[in-house]
């Protein structure tokens, strides 16, 4: 039998496993932090409705420039923002890994602060960009000294920020941002795929756009909007960020089907958000019940939660699945991480845990 390595495949990909969660058929799936809620019954039809006018056209490429979606994208985030601010793709993935085809690549470099998004780092390996992990403090936090250290010492062409952060669950201080931007020589990406989950009073990176050109804000309909399997996630930032992505990005990306659907699905927001403080709800409520237990818990402006298990938390994580919950092993030794859902689901993890 043929195996990668039999393959004349690149030698900074030998030996490395493609990303992905375990997907499986468990009653209580906590581990990719999806939203829980199914898209309701009236939104279920506008986007049928959207697709269905769009099937006799599919002989045509669709719009390259996503520019109808865009400036619906545009008109959600507000703060000024207009199309030009923004682009599409099929999910923030794309999107970042587009940023990295081009601002960063063969003998550039990309920063994050760990433990954060394990995409972040692939992303690069793939755009052969080189990685380098900087650390977030021990209690997962991030101040600006720190951070500037960091960045002073390595120099990169492109960091990454992950605010609120997965898998730690805590959103950034505005003060980090502005630090990081001003002493980043290259783009600085705030990645928040969360932001719709945030606490009260954190304020999106969205604000300091109209100050900083090199800044990229990305957002995902993947988490708050319950659109995962839509694939859509965005950016904002100055024009010429667009542009330059266009330069990059595949012709006719983002298909008919799934501008229309897009579409559709911003147009009834209020159906879609509708969810997020009821899951708000439910990791307020995991996060108070585990610390009621004793248990060190992370702070959350998303919708999941990581909490210490101690020891071996692979074998913690088989136990919970054992009694029918799964939730994520994200490799972070003694800490797991749940996904916030519906009421029941919580009763589940909760009493599994116990
Ligand atoms: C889930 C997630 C995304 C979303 O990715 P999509 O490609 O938009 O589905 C992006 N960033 C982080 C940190 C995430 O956790």
């Amino acid at each position: 039998m043929t195996t990668i390595d039999d393959l004349p495949i690149r030698d900074d990909l030998r030996g490395k496993s493609p990303y992905g969660a375990p997907q499986l058929d468990v009653a209580v799936r906590l581990n990719t932090n999806e939203n829980s809620y199914p898209v309701p019954e009236a939104v279920v039809e506008a986007i049928g409705k959207a697709v269905q006018a769009e099937l006799r056209d599919l002989n045509r490429y669709p719009d390259r420039d996503a520019v109808a979606l865009r400036a619906d994208l545009a008109g959600y985030l507000g703060h000024g923002l207009a199309a030009a601010n923004v682009w599409a793709a099929n999910g923030s993935n794309e999107v970042q890994q587009q940023l990295l085809q081009a601002f960063a690549g063969p003998g550039r470099t990309a920063l994050g602060f760990g433990p954060s998004y394990s995409m972040h780092p692939l992303l690069a390996a793939g755009t052969g960009t080189r990685w380098i992990g900087a650390l977030r403090d021990p209690d997962f936090g991030l101040t600006p000294a720190s951070a500037v250290e960091q960045i002073t010492r390595h120099g990169p062409d492109l960091v990454f920020l992950c605010s609120p952060n997965n898998p730690t669950g805590t959103a950034l201080d505005p003060s980090v941002v502005e630090a990081v931007l001003a002493s980043a020589p290259g783009m600085v990406i705030v990645d928040e795929a969360y932001a719709e989950f945030a606490r009260p009073g954190m304020p999106s990176a969205l604000a300091s756009l109209p100050q900083h050109p090199r800044l990229v804000v990305t957002r995902t309909m993947s988490k708050a909007f319950g659109f995962a399997g839509g694939r859509l996630g965005y950016l904002a930032a100055d024009p010429a960020v667009v542009d330059a992505v266009q330069l990059v990005r595949l012709p006719y990306h983002l298909s008919t089907l799934t501008q229309a659907a897009a579409r559709a699905a911003l147009a009834h927001r209020a159906a879609l958000l509708v969810t997020v403080d009821a899951i708000k709800e439910q990791r307020d409520r995991i996060v108070a019940t585990l610390r009621s237990r004793g248990i060190r818990v992370a702070d959350s402006d998303a919708n999941f939660v990581l909490f210490e298990v101690g020891g071996d938390q692979h074998a913690a994580w088989q136990r919970l699945l054992d009694r029918g919950v799964l939730v994520r092993d994200v490799g972070l030794a003694g800490w797991l991480r749940v996904t916030a859902g519906t009421e029941s689901e919580t009763d589940a993890f909760l009493g599994a845990l116990q």
